[in-house]
C-alpha cells in the first residue's frame, strides 16, 4: 500500500482533449500541474490510445489516432505529473483529491481543480438489450480504436447522432459486416443543421466520407426508424425496427433483421458526478445532453478554484472540449496570480472566439442527438432499466404511484441505481421515466445525489490486505 499527500498548483481530471489540454495551458503558464486519469495512456474517449503499437500508415489514415499522438507527445513534453491508472473516487470542496491505484490510495491537494471527466454513453432501454450481443455505440469505437477489434458476425448499427456512421463505417473499414444501418433522424434532420455542421468542413468533410464508405460497401439505410426489442435466447439473433413520428414514438413494426450483434447508442450524457459531489450547482438542459454544471465566465464556477471543461460541461464535441480545456487552464492561471491581466487576455482571447466557433458544431449535432420523449413512452413495461439491479419500467411505474417523486426516491424504493455502475448507465431512462409517470418535468424528477466513492472500489484496495479479526470491534455495554 502506498500514499502521499502532495501539493500542487493545478490538479486536473480527465486526460481527454479537455483535460490534457487545460494542463497543457497551466504548465506553459509556469504553474504544477497533476493530471489524473484512470486510462493508462492519455487520449480521453476520442483520442484513445490504442493498447497495440499502430503502423505509421494506420496513423496516417486515422486522423482521431494522429490526433492523439500529437497530444500525446505534447503533453508528455509540458512537465505536468500525470497519474495514470488512478480513479478518483473522493474530490472534497477544500480541493484535497483521493485516488486509488495498483500500488493502493494516494491523495493530493491542489490550489485550482480543473473537472473534465468527459462523458457517459446513453442507451434508452429497450427488451433485449440487455442480451450477450448487444455493444453501446460509444462502447464500439473503444473495440475498434483501443484494441483493433470488430464485433462479431452481421452488426446492425442504431441510434443517433454522427457515432452511428463512424461507427458503421468502421466496421465496414475494418472488414466487418453490417447489416443495416438504423437512424432516428431523417435526411431532412441532418440537413437543416448543415449551415452550423458547415463551420467545421474538415469535421464535415469526414463524415461525408463516413456515409460514402456505407454506400460503397451497399449497407442499408434505414432514416427516421428505430429498434424497439432485440430478440434471441442466450444471446442476439435479430432485431425489430419500426419508423418513427416526430417524438420518436415508434410507429407500425415495420421489419424483423437477422443479426448477431447489435450496437446501439442514443447520444452521451455529460459525467457530473465529481462537480455534484464537489457541491458545484447543475441545471437540466436537454439540449446539451442532461443536467450540467452552472459555469462562470471563462469556465470558472461558483465554488472558488474549481473549473469545468469539456463534454462534462455539456456536449459539444472533441474541438470544443480542447479549447474549453486550454481557456479553463489559462483561467486558473490568472486566478492564481501566475499571469497578469494583460498576458490573460492575450492568451485567452483567440481560444474564446475559436471556442464559440467549435461550440457552434458541436451544439448542432448535441441538439440532433437530443433524446425526443416518445422513446421512453413507448418502452414496454417488462424492459429491464437498471440492468444492475433488474429494475424494470413497471417496477419504476409503481414506485412512483406509490409516491416516488423523483429519482432518489426512486432509488430508496427499487434500489434502481444502486448497482456497481452507480447509476450512471440508468440515470437519464430513470428520470425520463419518473417524469413520464409522475407529469413533472424533467428537472423536478432530478438526479441522483452524488456520493463518493465515484468509482467502485474494494475495502482492500484503501486499508490494504485485511482479515476479519484486524478489523476493532466494540465491547457492547455490559446488561
Ligand atoms: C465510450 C465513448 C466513446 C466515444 N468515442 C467518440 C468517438 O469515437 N468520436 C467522437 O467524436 N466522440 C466520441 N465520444 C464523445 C467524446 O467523449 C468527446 O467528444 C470527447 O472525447 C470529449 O473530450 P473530453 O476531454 O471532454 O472527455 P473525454 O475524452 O471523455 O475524457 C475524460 C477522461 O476523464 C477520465 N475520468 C472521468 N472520471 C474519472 C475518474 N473519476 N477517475 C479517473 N479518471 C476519470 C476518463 O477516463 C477520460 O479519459 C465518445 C464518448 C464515449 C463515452
Amino acid at each position: 500500500m502506498s500514499a502521499e499527500g502532495q501539493n500542487f498548483d493545478v490538479a486536473v481530471l480527465g486526460a481527454g482533449p479537455a483535460g490534457a489540454e487545460a494542463a497543457i495551458a497551466a504548465r506553459e503558464a509556469g504553474l504544477t500541474v497533476t493530471l489524473i486519469d484512470e486510462q493508462s495512456r492519455a487520449g480521453g474517449q476520442i483520442w484513445r490510445a490504442p493498447f497495440f503499437q499502430p503502423e505509421q500508415e494506420e496513423i496516417r489514415k486515422s486522423p482521431d489516432l494522429a490526433d492523439g499522438e500529437r497530444m500525446r507527445e505534447r503533453l508528455a513534453n509540458s512537465g505536468a505529473k500525470t497519474l495514470f491508472g488512478h480513479r478518483l473516487w473522493f474530490a472534497a470542496p477544500s480541493l484535497s483529491l483521493s485516488t486509488v491505484a495498483a500500488d493502493g490510495p494516494h491523495w493530493m491537494s491542489a490550489r485550482a481543480f480543473v473537472i473534465a471527466a468527459g462523458t457517459t454513453e446513453r442507451i434508452v432501454p429497450m427488451p433485449g438489450v440487455t442480451l450477450p450481443g448487444v455493444v453501446g455505440l460509444a462502447a464500439t469505437t473503444i473495440l475498434l480504436k483501443a484494441h483493433g477489434v470488430i464485433p462479431g458476425g452481421r452488426v446492425l448499427v442504431a441510434g443517433v447522432g454522427p457515432l452511428v456512421y463512424s461507427v458503421a463505417a468502421g466496421i465496414c473499414q475494418a472488414g466487418g459486416s453490417v447489416a443495416a444501418v438504423v437512424d432516428l433522424s431523417r435526411p431532412s434532420e441532418w440537413l437543416a443543421h448543415l449551415p452550423a455542421l458547415a463551420g467545421r468542413p474538415d469535421l464535415l468533410w469526414r463524415g461525408l466520407k463516413w456515409a460514402f464508405a456505407l454506400k460503397t460497401a451497399g449497407v442499408p439505410m434505414r432514416f427516421g426508424h428505430t429498434v424497439t426489442a432485440i430478440e434471441g435466447d442466450t444471446r442476439v439473433k435479430s432485431a425489430r425496427i419500426a419508423r418513427v413520428d416526430a417524438s420518436w414514438q415508434p410507429l407500425e413494426q415495420i421489419e424483423q433483421i437477422d443479426v448477431s450483434c447489435v450496437s446501439i447508442g442514443h447520444g452521451l450524457t455529460p459525467a457530473t458526478e465529481t462537480a455534484r459531489l464537489i457541491g458545484v450547482p447543475h441545471s437540466f438542459q436537454a439540449a446539451l445532453g442532461g443536467f450540467v454544471p452552472e459555469l462562470h465566465a471563462d469556465r470558472a464556477t461558483a465554488l472558488p478554484g474549481v473549473y469545468i471543461a469539456g463534454d462534462c460541461a455539456g456536449i459539444s464535441g472533441a474541438a470544443a472540449a480542447q479549447l474549453s480545456g486550454r481557456l479553463a487552464g489559462i483561467r486558473a492561471a490568472f486566478d492564481l496570480g501566475a499571469l497578469d491581466a494583460v498576458e490573460f487576455e492575450r492568451r485567452a482571447g483567440p481560444v474564446r472566439a475559436a471556442l464559440k466557433r467549435a461550440d457552434r458544431f458541436g451544439q448542432a449535432i448535441s441538439s440532433l442527438m437530443t433524446v425526443r420523449p416518445g422513446l421512453a413512452q413507448a418502452m414496454p413495461r417488462e424492459t429491464v432499466v437498471c440492468r444492475c439491479e433488474d429494475v424494470t419500467r413497471a417496477e419504476i411505474d409503481r414506485a412512483v404511484l406509490a409516491g416516488a417523486c423523483d429519482v432518489n426516491q426512486l432509488k430508496s424504493t427499487t434500489r434502481c441505481g444502486m448497482g456497481p455502475c452507480q447509476g450512471r448507465i440508468c440515470s437519464e431512462a430513470a428520470g425520463d421515466l419518473v417524469a413520464i409517470a409522475s407529469s413533472r418535468t424533467r428537472t423536478c424528477a432530478g438526479q441522483w445525489t452524488a456520493r463518493a466513492p465515484l468509482r467502485p472500489l474494494t475495502v482492500s484496495e484503501l486499508v490494504g490486505a485485511y482479515e476479519y479479526d484486524d478489523i476493532p470491534k466494540i465491547t457492547p455495554l455490559p446488561g
